[in-house]
């Protein structure tokens, strides 16, 4: 068995948007409403994948608005990022965009793993982002996107092992040059 990778993953967006529920679903298995939302953590998971472990260290930000997006340690040293909006809310999407050109400009044209998630799905009834509006941006950036929700617990799973493989697909090329 190959030894243990270290990788350091961040979860970035708007507030609220459900960043803190999805990791404690992925480390914990729960959806719990009776955490402190103020509190920044770093949480550990292993996960294997494909006979390859991996330890994550996954850093949840406080958020990040219009005014919050700047320059700071997430942006660097970390190996991807998950960038969550909530499909209840428009405004989620757009402090998204802000991030995600923030990140392109810090890391210029070097390709960065990044997966697209719109959470709370069971909230179907207050809709406001479609799912065709978040594929599309997604599809514009050329990065996976999954729709969501921390609570049902659908598909949180797949977020973290498709923030992997982006990551294993960015190691292979970096080998290769
Ligand atoms: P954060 O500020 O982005 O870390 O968001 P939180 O994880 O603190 O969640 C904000 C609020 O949304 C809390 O009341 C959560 O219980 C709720 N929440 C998070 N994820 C979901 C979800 O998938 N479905 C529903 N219905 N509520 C959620």
């Amino acid at each position: 068995m190959p030894p243990t990778r270290q990788r350091r993953i961040a979860m970035m967006g708007y507030r609220s948007v459900g960043k803190t529920s999805l990791v404690l679903r992925f480390v914990t298995c729960k959806f719990d409403e009776g955490y402190d939302p103020t509190i920044e953590n770093t949480y550990t998971k292993s996960v294997n994948v494909a006979g390859q472990v991996y330890q994550l260290q996954v850093i949840d930000t406080a958020g990040q608005d219009e005014y919050s997006v700047t320059p700071n340690d997430y942006y660097m040293n970390v190996d991807g990022y998950i960038l969550v909006y909530s499909i209840t809310s428009q405004r989620s999407l757009d402090i998204i965009k802000l991030i995600y050109n923030k990140i392109s400009d810090m890391k210029g044209k070097i390709w960065v793993p990044i997966v697209l998630v719109g959470n709370k799905t069971d909230l179907e009834e207050d809709r406001a982002v479609t799912m065709e509006d978040g594929k599309k941006l997604a599809d514009e950036w050329s990065i996976p996107f999954l729709e969501v929700s921390a609570k049902t617990d659908e598909s949180v799973e797949e977020v973290f092992a498709q923030l992997i493989k982006a990551i294993q697909r960015r190691e292979t090329v970096k080998d290769k040059n």
